[in-house]
């Protein structure tokens, strides 16, 4: 994740003047400080003190903000993610799948739809955990579905609202 921040970044940089290059302020080249490594962990650019970042990541205070903005955004996925994987690994949703499954006969609903009469195997958020993390176990958001709808119904959700990895074990 970091690394794709990292390649988004640096082209927003173009037009801004870097600051390592402007003189300190009463310092001659021999008292200048010793450069330090750039502020973006992971790159390998030293600057010059009081400089922080190297020249390609040199970004103005709106340019700064966009990229909080994406490591946030990155970050709450990766959390959002990892609260999902616990859940599907928790007692309470072990019960209420076989619950679901119970109560659809064990057959694919969205088969079912089509007159198709097919074993499911896997118990899916009608209105995914990560639109609705609320209604994580509320029955009626839940459906049993066969590996294929599973997949197709995870695909269509892709374009809009996206889940991340370990939805239904
Ligand atoms: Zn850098
Ligand atoms: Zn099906």
């Amino acid at each position: 994740m970091r690394a794709r921040t990292h390649l988004l970044l640096p082209r927003m940089a173009v037009a801004v003047r870097p600051p390592l290059r402007r003189p300190i302020r009463g310092a001659g080249v021999m008292t200048m400080r010793p450069m330090r490594p750039c502020g973006i962990p992971g790159c390998p650019e030293l600057v010059r003190p009081p400089a922080v970042y190297c020249l390609a990541h040199t970004w103005t205070d709106e340019q700064r903000r966009e990229y909080r903005r994406i490591v946030d955004r990155d970050y709450d996925r990766h959390r959002r993610d990892q609260r999902a994987r616990a859940f599907y690994k928790s007692a309470a949703w072990e019960r209420l799948r076989r619950a679901v499954l119970a109560r659809d006969n064990y057959l694919c609903q969205r088969c079912l739809e089509h007159q198709r009469i097919t074993p499911a195997t896997t118990v899916d958020h009608i209105v995914p955990l990560s639109v609705a993390w609320e209604r994580r176990l509320d029955m009626s958001n839940l459906r049993s579905l066969c590996g294929p709808c599973h997949n197709a119904v995870r695909s269509e959700q892709e374009g809009g609202g996206r889940q991340g990895p370990g939805r239904d074990p």
